[in-house]
């Protein structure tokens, strides 16, 4: 443990200043047009205001209450307030001490709510708006999440294919969603003997950035587990734990509550825990790493021209007329997403529209100079005929328990889930 995360923050200390400078370089040299191939690139066009806020804040948060993170919840605060953060969602392994200590609630402008994330025997798992503690040792997974539920908690798979803490039930049901990326995941777990060989020898942050990639296996399961259960909410967590090591700070969350971020869509201009909750378990949610370029204001809709008729993690009815509307708040790449396959791409610019002629499931990505920028949450286009789903229960039982989604191998697209 030790090593690799004094490795791990000794790298992301000073990514902050190369990827500033990056982004300056970049942003000097590149002057984007629109090709659009299959998506109808309308770059002034106007999108309808589908009524909702959009609040951006952190999820996957340790402390000083977890054995092997150092950051203190001040420290949480502190930097969520600096980075004008709506919320941040701790979540302690196996304890909810810091919500029994009164932590939870508002500090400053920014709402920190207090969860957990469980070690059960198939994987860890978070958990929110949960008050009681919960014995994982004495439960299946699948009593875990059961449990969760029960207290009218929601949960989420969390890392699913970290190598030392792969997710290896997937038999389950009942859960909310899955960490679709994982900061620790993506930058440390699969490089963490370059990185130290890196760390002991060069400066190591043009090397951080360049192994940001695209979370290939998290998205394959994720669009698999979409297949098997309806919906499945997909978010980004960072996962900080803010190692403090001889008077130094490595991993510090001023870094990594800016390697990813989760957005959520809320109907009103307060945010509340109940809100919060809400729009997660309902998927009006995307996720974003933003170190180079912040992603509120990005908004992917269904609508008929005159109306919008659904957001991220709804349900919508198909209809003639009608088609997605996908906007950027800076121009970048988009591939947009069927039940898993790539439909359409475009190399840069700011909004699209694309028809949508066929019931499916409809989610899009955003590519900034050369690295993953934005994941939406998927719009479910349902047949014409067929009477919406409730709009918040969890995952249904699969249709064909047991085997793992498989792991993709590293290509432009990964395969589609069989
Ligand atoms: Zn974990
Ligand atoms: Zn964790």
């Amino acid at each position: 443990m030790t090593l690799w995360t004094m490795d791990y923050g000794l790298w992301t200390g000073t990514v902050l200043i190369v990827l500033f400078l990056s982004l300056a370089g970049c942003a000097a040299l590149t002057r984007l047009r629109a090709h659009p191939r299959g998506l109808i690139a309308e770059e002034e066009a106007s999108v309808l205001d589908d009524g909702h806020e959009d609040y951006v804040g952190v999820i996957h948060v340790h402390t000083t209450a977890s054995h092997d993170a150092h950051g203190r919840f001040e420290d949480v605060v502190r930097v969520a307030n600096a980075q004008r953060l709506d919320f941040a969602l701790i979540t302690e392994h196996n304890t909810l001490k810091p919500l029994r200590d009164g932590r939870q609630g508002w500090h400053g402008a920014a709402l920190i709510l207090i969860g957990m994330e469980l070690s059960t025997r198939g994987g860890h798992y978070l958990a929110f708006n949960v008050t009681e503690e919960i014995d994982r040792n004495r439960l299946t997974t699948q009593q875990v999440i059961d449990e969760v539920n029960r207290q009218g908690g929601l949960g989420f798979i969390a890392h699913p294919y970290f190598k030392a803490r792969r997710w290896t039930d997937w038999s389950v049901a009942g859960f909310t969603g899955m960490e679709a990326y994982n900061v620790a995941h993506d930058t440390l777990d699969e490089n963490r003997l370059r990185l130290i060989l890196w760390t002991l020898t060069a400066p190591a942050e043009p090397f951080y950035f360049s192994i940001i990639d695209r979370p290939y296996d998290p998205l394959a399961a994720w669009d698999e587990l979409i297949r098997r259960h309806g919906r499945v909410v997909g978010i980004g967590s960072t996962d900080a734990h803010e190692f403090h090591v001889l008077g130094l700070k490595f991993a510090p969350y001023d870094v990594m509550f800016q390697l990813v971020r989760t957005h959520l869509l809320i109907p009103s201009d307060e945010l509340t825990p109940e809100r919060v909750y809400d729009a997660l378990r309902q998927g009006h949610a995307y996720f974003a790493i933003e170190l180079l370029t912040e992603a509120k204001g990005f908004s992917f809709l269904a609508d008929n021209g005159a109306q919008v008729l659904g957001l991220m993690g709804d349900r919508v009815a198909l209809a003639p007329g009608l088609r997605l509307t996908i906007s950027l708040p800076a121009p970048a790449s988009l591939t947009a997403f069927k039940d898993g396959r790539p439909i359409a791409t475009s190399a840069a610019g700011h909004t699209w529209r694309l028809p949508v002629t066929e019931p499916g499931v409809y989610r899009v990505e955003a590519t900034r100079q050369g690295k993953p920028w934005i994941f939406s949450n998927p719009i479910y286009i349902t047949p014409p005929d067929e009477a919406p789903a409730p709009e918040d229960q969890p995952t249904a039982p699969p249709s064909d328990a047991g085997s793992p989604p498989p792991a993709t191998t590293p290509t432009d697209i990964p395969p589609a889930a069989p």
